[in-house]
């Protein structure tokens, strides 16, 4: 069984497939779920870990290949879909695991019934269930005292246009403001200028209040993004004023017709410093299991690598091996994703100083 049918969720269905395993995905969302912009994406890995054919998916190639997270999650939902052994099933939410009953196979709730399987793998994302099970003391991914602005931006749209930019991730920085800015490509996949999608990332420290009031933080922990349509008139105007004083040209343009369009929105910025990634028969993958910082840009590379570590470890396994092959996994990924994650802390750390 996995919980969470994004990007972690499909790949880990997708490489336990092609390791002999029947796999149950159980996805919360109907459709394709909210949220997601832009990330560099490593098609090699990805293809090898999958088995996807990945140089398919389209990417803006610059100083990093950058991709679209719908059409990737798009391409990877089809692969999932025509793969024999993957059952997909969605609008479906898992409420929980059960402590351990049943010899040697592991029971979670949903809103759909109960789902029993040899093993559960939690790729649930930031705000995972999973982790409660695994981790009861440390459930929550806490805030990292700084929020992102983020959004997509069809280069057509821009007024001016891109100027000849857009190939390359360009980072720019204002008094307590940070902007990560690249092209990706179009909602039809094409990638040629004229056709892409600018994809923003613009960092924030000054609006944690904000942030309680809309009830995305509850003490520390990050529970929620903040959709446009939560968004104050008068804090819309202040993003254009500060998007034209902050960002250069064509970003402060671009970033304008963004806030003016209803297409920014808000993304507390959450960590998760793992101490553990598997109890029993449950392991995490992806954001469930680890929170880094956007600014590592490694995220979605380390949720691949955690799915191509646990896909070795249960090649060819049979149920009675799933525990010694989910420590081995522990071994192999947690002393990486730790020092990932507590880079993204030392970055943050320095940037709400310097703020
Ligand atoms: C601005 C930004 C830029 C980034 N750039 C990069 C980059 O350049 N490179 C990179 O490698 N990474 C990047 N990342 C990180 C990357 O996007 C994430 O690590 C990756 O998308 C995580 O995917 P996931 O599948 O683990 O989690 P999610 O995408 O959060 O998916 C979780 C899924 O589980 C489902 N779900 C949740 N709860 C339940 C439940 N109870 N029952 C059933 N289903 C459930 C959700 O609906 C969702 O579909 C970036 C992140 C941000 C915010």
């Amino acid at each position: 069984m996995v919980v969470g049918g994004s990007l972690s969720g499909l790949c880990a269905g997708l490489a336990l497939a092609r390791a002999g395993w029947a796999v149950t995905i159980v996805e919360r969302a109907a459709g394709e779920p909210p949220g997601g912009a832009g990330l560099g994406l490593d098609r090699r890995l990805l293809g090898r870990v999958t088995g996807v054919d990945a140089a398919r998916i389209p990417v803006v190639s610059g100083n990093r290949d950058s991709a679209a997270w719908g059409l990737v999650r798009q391409f990877l939902l089809e692969a999932a879909l025509r793969t024999p052994g993957i059952e997909f099933i969605e609008s479906t939410t898992v409420t929980g695991v059960r402590e351990p009953g049943e010899a040697g196979r592991v029971s979670a709730d949903s809103t759909g019934g109960v789902f029993t399987a040899d093993v559960a793998v939690g790729a649930d994302g930031v705000y995972s269930v999973m982790r409660r099970f695994v981790a009861p003391d440390h459930p929550a991914a806490d805030y990292a005292g700084y929020m992102l602005w983020r959004g997509l931006v069809p280069e057509a749209e821009v007024p001016g246009g891109l100027d000849g930019r857009g190939r390359n991730l360009e980072v720019h920085g204002a008094r307590g403001a940070q902007l990560v800015v690249y092209g990706v490509p179009g909602a039809d996949g094409r990638a040629d200028p004229g056709h892409r999608r600018v994809s923003f990332a613009w960092y924030d420290t000054s609006r944690t209040e904000l942030l309680r009031q809309t009830g995305c933080l509850e003490g520390d922990a990050v529970v929620a993004t903040l959709a446009n349509d939560q968004l104050p008139a008068e804090l819309i105007g202040e993003l254009g004023r500060l998007a034209r004083r902050y960002w250069p040209s064509p970003w402060d343009r671009c970033i304008g017709w963004a806030v003016t369009h209803g297409e920014v929105f808000g993304t507390p910025v959450a960590e998760y410093l793992p101490s553990r990634l598997v109890r029993d028969r449950v392991v995490l993958v992806g954001d469930a299991a680890h929170v880094a910082s956007p600014m590592t840009g490694a995220g979605f590379q380390n949720a691949l690598l955690d799915v191509a570590a646990l896909a070795d470890g249960l090649r060819g396994a049979s149920g009675t091996d799933v525990p010694a092959a989910l420590g081995r996994y522990e071994q192999e990924r947690l002393p990486p994703v730790r020092e990932l994650v507590s880079s993204g802390m030392a970055w943050g750390r320095s940037y709400l100083a310097t703020a």
